[in-house]
């Protein structure tokens, strides 16, 4: 009997090594790792050193080894990640004002970089209606929400030489809405 369960006992032993054995080697790799990033961190840019888009490319990984975001990430995303490190959020991810209704007085703003702007509104409080999405542009920047009546505002925060300033459009005229006829006096 005893020898019976030493023989179990040993064969557990025998089936469980090897698993324990490729943890142990699994850890000292990550370990490894984390030793090449924070050697390589010298080399790596911060998000106060960006000054161009050349700056936003990555030293890239060691070969033979799997390439981290910070390695290998180029461009936008750089950027991005090295914002999160240093807690920016370049692209201002958190939602709209929620705590009030925004009116044609004291509108909810919506900040874009672009051109336009798409918002999605589910009410107020937040998600008291399924989301209705508006569209602002920077010709016509307000938006009312069809369902809850709550005003938005886009404010262009983007570039301000990127030529938008002529008003030309060669020849497009922008589509009529209703809007275009409410009388004066009832704005
Ligand atoms: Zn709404």
């Amino acid at each position: 009997m005893f020898l019976q369960r030493s023989a179990v006992a040993v064969a557990r032993r025998a089936a469980v090594s090897p698993l324990v054995r490729r943890t142990l080697t699994t850890t000292a790799v990550r370990r490894d790792a984390v030793q090449d990033a924070s050697a390589q961190s010298a080399k790596i840019k911060t998000f106060s050193e960006i000054k161009s888009s050349t700056d936003l490319v990555g030293p890239g990984a060691k070969p033979g080894t799997v390439p981290t975001d910070i390695e290998q990430s180029t461009g936008l995303e750089r950027l991005e990640i090295l914002g999160k490190m240093e807690s920016v959020d370049i692209f201002d991810m958190r939602p709209l004002d929620s705590s009030r209704k925004g009116t044609m007085e004291n509108p909810i703003p919506v900040r874009s970089a672009g051109d336009e702007q798409y918002a999605g509104c589910t009410g107020v409080p937040a998600d008291s209606h399924v989301v209705t999405w508006l569209g602002m542009s920077r010709e016509r920047p307000i938006e009312r929400c069809p369902e809850c009546g709550s005003v938005y505002k886009m404010e262009y925060v983007g570039p301000t030489d990127d030529g938008h300033g002529h008003h030309d459009h060669h020849g497009f005229e922008e589509p009529k809405t209703f809007a275009n006829f409410v009388k004066p006096q009832y704005w």
